[in-house]
């Protein structure tokens, strides 16, 4: 199916959500993203900085740039200048690099918070303590170059769809816990708005617990190669 009947397929299916729909760009080459861009879509997920990089260069001003995978603290100063929002934060020190790099770039650098719900040990991400933990931090209340606006995860890759749901409905639980406490708030650089979960196999399911953004790729674009 060409790519803008999926997208706005999936749209249709979120309507009745809180979800945004996140178009997981990544491996997809430039053709594929113009296509997006001329489908409406404007919010486009990369987990590679160098891919995201050399993509932004090419394409329309407007798109809104998504770091959804792993950021090495080394790689940041690439993507500073322009990205949207960093969802895979799991680190005071990279939150302390994403600081420095935003001052350089005279920005405020929206980012989530990753945590880590699913079985698998090669998925990154803080658990709840060491959430907190950060956000409690003394150094980071001095960062005025970031906004921590909410939380991202991963479910296990699995067929087991009560236990996605469980993963999912933990995190929520957890975002609506932070929320309810204001945790952070009051040091003027945290707002509990965005949950990001959900992918291609399972966004329903994140949806359906409250995501606010889902990050799609190969149910748009088809298998990666
Ligand atoms: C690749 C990726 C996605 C999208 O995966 P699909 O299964 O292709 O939808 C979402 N989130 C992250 C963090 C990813 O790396």
């Amino acid at each position: 199916m060409a790519i803008a009947e999926q997208i706005s397929l999936i749209n249709k299916q979120l309507n009745d959500s809180t979800a945004r729909l996140i178009v997981v760009t990544k491996t997809r080459s430039i053709e594929e993203l113009q296509e997006t861009y001329a489908a409406g879509a404007i919010e486009f997920g990369e987990n590679r900085v160098q891919e995201m990089v050399e993509k932004q260069a090419v394409l329309p001003e407007d798109i809104l740039w998504h770091q959804i995978g792993h950021l090495q603290t080394n790689k940041v100063k690439y993507i500073a200048p322009f990205v949207h929002l960093i969802h895979s934060v799991d680190s005071l020190n990279l939150l302390k690099e994403i600081n420095k790099q935003g001052a350089k770039n005279n920005r405020v650098i929206h980012c989530l918070l990753q945590i880590f719900i699913a079985t698998e040990e090669s998925k990154f991400g803080l658990d709840f303590k060491e959430a907190e933990a950060l956000l409690a931090d003394a150094s980071f209340a001095e960062m005025k170059h970031i906004r921590i606006v909410g939380l991202m995860g991963m479910a296990s890759f699995t067929a087991d769809e009560d236990q996605i749901r469980r993963e999912f409905k933990s995190l929520a639980d957890f975002f609506q816990q932070l929320k309810n406490n204001k945790t952070g708030v009051s040091t003027g650089l945290v707002e509990w708005t965005e949950l990001s979960m959900g992918m291609s196999g399972d966004y329903l399911i994140a949806a359906e617990l409250g995501a606010t953004l889902v990050r799609v790729g190969s149910a748009i674009f088809g298998p990666r190669h």
